[in-house]
């Protein structure tokens, strides 16, 4: 059993209520506790990462990078049990959760390097006496809210960047995943002088909110659903802070006439059925040209039968149980709504016979591309497949929904390839590659509702994570 703590200004502290931590894989298995923080402990976590500002920016950013690298090594070393410990708490397999520390690690070391890199520019003066360049300034006291479905890396891939560009940090991870963010959180924490990482731990609607409206928070970066993420750009609009949101998709793969079909259908299952469908980039619509809709659909199907729905510490599942109860109750709902409304269920539908929250892998064909099913996004281990007669329809419907994350194509032609690359509304368009796993090192970011419009990871978080100073310099 764990006990998660706040960590406040390099303390552990815990808040006045404990709850408690289920295994979505086992029903009524408690596993440990969280605090439930009020704002009264958000205010010493932001007043810490506040008085901490000044030292962690005047550490220079060689030293900041290499308190990052030993965070790496740390995070790396401690790979098994951070990954036992996501798997058990929300139900990814654990080969995925381990995959899932590496990359914490190696988000650490591109960030640790990034305290090496250039951060402006030389640009020519009207006098020429006069030095004029470019420099980036920390923004200041961030504000981090993650959600529970990547509990690893995504707390990283905000934290890692945040602090490599001289900023400090609050982060209050999701409820559901609060567990691994502190585990991973706590071991690392020593890499830092005090204040400059905290953690606050509670519900979103309390300690959040608190969070977010704190007048020392200089901006908000939030992964979560679309709802949220529109309250918090509201609540930071009102305060003039700068915020970023990463939300919802609903990531279509286009199966063209001449895909390999075998490998088409590997990724689209790996790329639907993988973490039971709870990833923002999850593939949930199949939109298949006409001509290759029974093939590519019975082999689909096939592929689908052969995976195993189970424990997520048996390195033989495919897939583990979705998140919790009222999880595993939204995404019945999307499928009950689909048998009704005239989907064709080829497989799943229904619940194994399992003691957790675990749903089958599921697939309707013939679904019409306005159906709920085809136009929200289900954030679980269901396919809908669309047919279309051509290459502008297909390009139609999968541009037909209010979100624009990720997207697929799957072709050998270089003309479709680059076609649907060119118009499709999505941050990321991947040609035989499946909707998830784009690369850390890469920018990350959706477009429509998914996003805020800015781009996280890679290069492009130097944009939320620091502000720009252009410097004049004459000689007199
Ligand atoms: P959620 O929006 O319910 O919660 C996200 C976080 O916001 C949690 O930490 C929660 O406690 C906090 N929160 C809730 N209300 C708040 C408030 N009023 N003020 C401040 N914080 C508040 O999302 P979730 O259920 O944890 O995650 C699933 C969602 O995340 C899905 O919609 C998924 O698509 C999205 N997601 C997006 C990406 C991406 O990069 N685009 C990645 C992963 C997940």
């Amino acid at each position: 059993m764990m006990h998660a703590a706040n960590l406040i200004n390099g303390q552990e502290r815990q808040g006045e209520e404990a709850l408690a931590v289920y295994n979505p894989s086992r029903y009524d298995h408690v596993i440990g506790t969280i605090p439930r923080s009020s704002a009264a402990d958000v205010a010493d976590a932001v007043a810490a990462a506040d008085q901490a500002r000044t030292i962690w920016r005047n550490a220079g950013a060689m030293a900041r990078g290499n308190a990052l690298f030993s965070a790496a090594r740390i995070i790396e070393a401690h790979r098994d049990e951070l990954a036992i410990l996501a798997a058990t708490e929300m139900g990814k397999p654990i080969g995925e959760a381990r995959g899932e520390a590496l990359r914490a690690a190696a988000i650490l070391r591109y960030y640790a390097g990034e305290g090496a890199r250039s951060v402006g520019e030389v640009i020519p003066a009207g006098n020429p006496k006069t030095l004029q360049y470019t420099t980036r300034d920390p923004v200041g006291v961030i504000a981090v809210i993650t959600p529970w479905n990547f509990p690893l890396a995504i707390p990283m891939w905000k934290i890692a960047p945040a602090l490599a560009y001289g900023n400090t940090v609050v982060i209050k991870p999701a409820e559901l995943a609060s567990l691994s963010a502190y585990q991973m959180l706590a071991l690392i924490l020593s890499c830092f002088p005090e204040g400059v990482l905290n953690v606050v731990i509670g519900r979103g609607r309390e300690a959040g909110e608190a969070l977010i409206r704190h007048p020392r928070v200089d901006a908000i970066t939030f992964t979560g659903s679309s709802a949220v993420g529109s309250h918090i750009a509201e609540v930071a609009a009102s305060r003039g802070v700068k915020y970023q949101l990463e939300m919802g998709g609903k990531n279509p793969v286009i199966v063209a006439e001449d895909a390999d079909l075998a490998s088409a259908v590997e990724l689209t299952v790996s790329g639907a059925m993988r973490s039971a469908g709870q990833k923002c980039t999850a593939t949930s619509r199949v939109i298949v040209m006409s001509s290759v809709h029974s093939v590519f659909r019975d082999a689909l199907v096939e592929r689908v039968r052969q995976l195993k729905t189970g424990d997520p510490l048996d390195a033989e599942t495919y897939l583990g149980p979705v998140v919790s109860a009222s999880q595993k109750e939204s995404v019945m709902s999307f499928v009950e709504d689909a048998k009704r409304s005239g989907g064709r269920l080829l497989i799943g539908g229904n619940l194994p016979d399992l003691p957790g929250h675990f749903v089958l892998p599921t697939i309707f064909d013939d679904v019409s591309a306005d159906a709920p099913i085809a136009q929200e996004e289900v954030f679980g281990p269901v396919v809908a497949i669309v047919s279309a007669a051509s290459l502008d329809e297909a390009i139609a419907v999968a541009n037909s929904v209010r979100y624009g994350l990720s997207a697929s194509v799957f072709t050998k032609s270089l003309s479709t390839a680059l076609e649907v690359v060119d118009r499709l509304d999505a941050g990321m368009v991947r040609v035989n590659e499946e909707t998830a796993g784009v690369e850390y090192q890469a920018p990350f970011g959706g477009k429509k509702e998914s996003s805020s419009h800015s781009r996280e990871q890679g290069r492009a978080a130097i944009e939320f994570f620091t502000e720009t100073k252009t410097v004049a310099i004459r000689s007199v």
